[in-house]
């Protein structure tokens, strides 16, 4: 992309490809400029209006999440059952709501390719183990206990915490969403003969549908609609999962199998001094 100038002199964004040719000793270039103003004007306007939501839905929603969650905590036991109810119901949908729209945003960001990462070599067992740790509460609400199964310790990756933090949590989340209530999720470390570090996560649930697997790291992408309503979801966490992972260096997929269950799997590279060491 270049700036190309008119007659009239005025500047305007252009697509300029060039070619080079060799007939016999002579060199023949061959250059294509295409107009990209419309296509520019969309763009800005894409952005104004990412910018937009972020800023008119984000901040109010942040605003009202916080004070639900305050007035909950006012509230607290002295409340009689239905009012607590009512607010816990807000204060979910809320939460509910902010993650769509983070999850929108962080999509555009990556689309654009503006997701910064603060890479930095971080001890991948203890991390993992911390996160699981958090993620418990959010899996007990569907009556489903993490299990840590790690044949290592003390791997380093170079990575973005808080951003490996959220791949990791969305895994965690869809493997206790997709699990039988009393199901137990199996979260495993080892490496393999690459001396890659193998991240896996193991639930028992129902596994993806055959005609669903080609489209899962889609964008929107659910295997059945109603879940969203009954489990809450967007179909943008694998999508943005994959991503990050491939910011790192490392790869994301899984296997399963219908009716008795589904491994997701991470494979990170060892950061190069505990490589070569
Ligand atoms: P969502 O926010 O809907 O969970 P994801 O991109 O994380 O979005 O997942 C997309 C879809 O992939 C889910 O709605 C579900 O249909 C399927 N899926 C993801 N993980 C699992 C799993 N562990 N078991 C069964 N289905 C899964």
């Amino acid at each position: 992309e270049v700036e190309g100038r008119r007659k009239d002199g005025s500047i305007f964004p252009l697509d300029l490809s060039v070619s080079e040719v060799n007939i016999g000793d002579r060199k023949i270039y061959s250059g294509i400029v295409r107009d990209i103003s419309e296509r520019k004007q969309m763009e800005t306007m894409k952005d104004e209006f990412i910018s937009t939501v972020n800023h008119e839905l984000r901040t109010p929603l942040t605003s009202i999440q916080g004070s639900l969650g305050l007035l909950m905590a006012m509230t607290g036991q002295h409340a009689e059952e239905k009012r607590h109810k009512l607010l816990q119901l807000a204060y979910d949908n809320c939460q509910r709501l902010s993650r769509l729209v983070n999850d929108i945003l962080d999509m555009e960001k990556i689309a654009a390719g503006k997701m910064e990462y603060q890479l930095e070599v971080v001890e991948i067992c203890q991390l993992v183990a911390d996160i699981v740790e958090r993620q418990q509460s959010f899996a007990d609400k569907f009556g489903v206990s993490f299990d840590l199964q790690f044949s290592v310790s003390a791997v380093h990756v170079n990575l973005d915490q808080d951003r490996f933090d959220q791949a990791l949590v969305n895994l965690l989340s869809n493997a206790a969403k997709f699990s039988d209530n009393g199901g137990k999720v199996e979260i495993g470390i080892a490496m393999n003969a690459a001396s890659d570090v193998v991240i896996s996560i193991r639930d028992h649930g129902p596994g993806i549908p055959e005609a669903f697997r080609s489209k899962i790291f889609g964008k929107f992408a659910q295997a059945d609609g109603s879940a969203t309503r009954l489990k809450g979801g967007s179909g943008l966490g694998l999508n943005i999962t994959k991503k990050i992972i491939e910011a790192f260096h490392g790869s994301v997929d899984y296997e399963t199998e219908e009716g008795k269950g589904t491994v997701f799997i991470f494979v990170l590279p060892v950061c190069q001094a505990q490589r070569r060491a």
